[in-house]
């Protein structure tokens, strides 16, 4: 069988973009006393491409090393919904979709906000998932919502931020969230297998995730 794959993660790499109190991710090449090279890396459990787990808000919730790897591959969505800075995922972007929803294990959104990554405004000024539209995303049998900006609620800076409404009924629903997904421009209102599989991280709230779709070609 041949595939055509997409990877969906940004490259990790020093100066990346960063979330509010994140320390920046560093890399430390080492020439190990065996002549290899190995590299000391320190990391945000939130930085660039990855997925959160219930524990990351929800205090009694399932954290990243105890979900089953079957939880984190199924067929994923792409939601066109294209939008401008601040500018907000309402009910009906999300209703609109409905029949695709009932059909997938995730929704991975499509702002076209992944375009400003590596811009200072891209950590602050980017669409955000209202309520209501949050709401109706728990009513399918999704496991997972991904979606190419920082966070599914607004940030703190843009003054929009009211609580974590997003993050909170999607991971009290034990749906993980997706940030940061880029590359989801080819597979627009498609329907293709997916594969996102966190480092096995003791206790974690979240991990860096390399989120990977591929199509079926003949
Ligand atoms: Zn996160």
């Amino acid at each position: 069988m041949k595939y055509i794959w997409y990877d969906l993660s940004h490259v990790y790499e020093e100066g990346m973009v960063e979330g509010y109190g994140h320390l920046p991710l560093k890399t430390e090449r080492v020439v190990n006393v065996t002549g290899s090279k190995i590299t000391n890396i320190t990391f945000n459990s939130h930085s660039g491409t990855h997925i959160d787990a219930p524990y990351h808000l929800v205090n009694n919730g399932i954290t990243i090393d105890l979900i089953p790897p079957e939880f984190f591959t199924g067929f994923a969505a792409i939601l066109n919904i294209e939008k401008k800075e601040l500018e907000p995922i309402t009910y009906d972007d999300i209703k609109s979709y409905s029949a695709l929803l009932e059909k997938v294990d995730f929704a991975f959104i499509r702002t076209g906000w992944e375009e400003q990554w590596g811009n200072e405004s891209y950590t602050w000024k980017y669409p955000y998932i209202l309520p209501e539209a949050a709401n109706l995303l728990t009513k399918f049998k999704i496991r997972i919502v991904g979606i190419d900006t920082m966070s599914p609620d607004p940030s703190i800076r843009s003054g929009l931020r009211k609580g974590n409404f997003a993050h909170d009924v999607l991971l009290k629903n034990n749906i993980l969230i997706i940030e940061n997904l880029t590359g989801l421009k080819p597979i627009l209102g498609k329907i293709v297998e997916t594969f996102c599989f966190p480092l096995k991280i003791k206790n974690g709230d979240g991990s860096p995730v390399r989120v990977v779709a591929r199509e079926l070609i003949n």
